[in-house]
């Protein structure tokens, strides 16, 4: 659903970001709150001989919240078993994952805030109790019986934390919030996927593909692909500095990182409604985009990068994001 050098993987890129994810804590490069509490987490419950409490990652797309949840079970020892909100539709479909967890497994559900009730209610007294009611039979004969499952640790994955309700947020014992990555840290994810994929790069190219990564790493390790891709047709393979900026410009990321959605998202904003207040589901029709993803993708990075502010009345340019696109403000009537 997402634009250009954001979009979807496909598989062959799966691939390549498999090869590229950290996997062990020390592996995982910056997010230093995140990763020292965790570990006291996993130290702790680890030296008592217990199953960590549950975790919930939060945070925009891209921010590693997958490769932890990878980490986590790698350092328990046991499996990570994947799944999604939006997957989990019917109560059964829950049962059966939870059922065939054994001890030390990791459970990880991607897309939290938008599991279906029912399986909601029955991952409470999953998390809580490590059983589960299944339900026989139907109307006033129904009865339920209770299964009893193996200890483990759900990871909850959200980009919208605020989504949850309160009785799943409480059930979770840490919640650790992602944010955007600085470029120095990008650097070093860009420097660490070059080593591993043998990729000639220069430092201060590292620096140069990281500012435009949108403090994410997913985006920077794409990005490098995509600009080894150019220096090896169009250069000697070497990525300089010189050789990121062509690469990037052919590839529509500008200098603060903005892909063709942002800039569409921030056009529609200026020209269209000079500037704002407006609603976001206007701005999503404007771009012919999910509201979803312009409030999930775009908008945490483009007020991030103090371009774009939410108010009560709508969204709202500032007066960086007229200089970044060029333009100047109309000037109103006073009436
Ligand atoms: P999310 O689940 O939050 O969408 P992922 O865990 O899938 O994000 O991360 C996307 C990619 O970014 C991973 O494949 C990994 O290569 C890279 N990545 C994410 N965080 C880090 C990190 N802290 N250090 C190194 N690479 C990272």
């Amino acid at each position: 659903q997402e634009s250009g050098l954001t979009a979807a993987l496909t598989p062959f890129d799966t691939d390549v970001e498999g090869a590229l994810r950290p996997r062990n804590l020390g592996e995982f490069i910056g997010q230093e709150t995140v990763r020292e509490q965790l570990d006291l987490v996993l130290t702790a419950a680890t030296r008592r001989g217990v199953v960590p409490d549950h975790l919930l990652f939060s945070g925009p797309p891209g921010l590693g919240k997958t490769s932890l949840a990878m980490i986590v079970a790698a350092e328990l020892g046991g499996s990570l078993r994947i799944t999604s909100g939006p997957a989990l539709e019917r109560p059964g479909d829950l049962a059966a994952m939870l059922s065939n967890l054994i001890e030390g497994d990791v459970l990880f559900i991607d897309e939290i805030h938008r599991i279906a009730r029912p399986a909601e209610e029955m991952l409470y007294l999953a998390m809580e109790d490590f059983r589960i009611d299944i339900m026989v039979g139907k109307g006033p004969g129904a009865t339920s019986i209770p299964l009893e499952i193996a200890p483990f640790t759900l990871v909850g994955a959200t980009t919208r934390s605020g989504a949850l309700t309160g009785p799943l947020r409480d059930r979770f014992g840490f919640t650790a919030h992602m944010d955007f990555y600085t470029d120095q840290d990008l650097a070093r994810i860009v420097t660490r996927a070059a080593d591993i994929l043998a990729i000639p790069v220069d430092p201060d190219a590292a620096l140069e593909v990281a500012g435009r990564s949108r403090g994410t790493p997913r985006i920077a390790n794409r990005l490098l692909r995509r600009v080894r891709d150019f220096a090896e047709v169009r250069a000697d393979g070497r990525i300089t500095v010189p050789v990121a900026r062509a690469a990037l410009e052919v590839y529509e990321v500008d200098q603060l990182g903005l892909d063709r959605l942002d800039r569409a998202v921030l056009r529609a904003l200026l020209v269209q409604h000079e500037g704002g207040p407006v609603g976001l589901s206007t701005l999503a029709v404007a771009v012919g985009e999910e509201a979803t993803t312009l409030e999930e993708v775009c908008e945490p990075f483009l007020v991030r990068a103090g371009l774009l502010a939410r108010t009560p009345r709508g969204r709202v340019a500032t007066a960086a994001a007229w200089d970044h696109m060029g333009m100047t403000r109309p000037v109103r009537g006073s009436g």
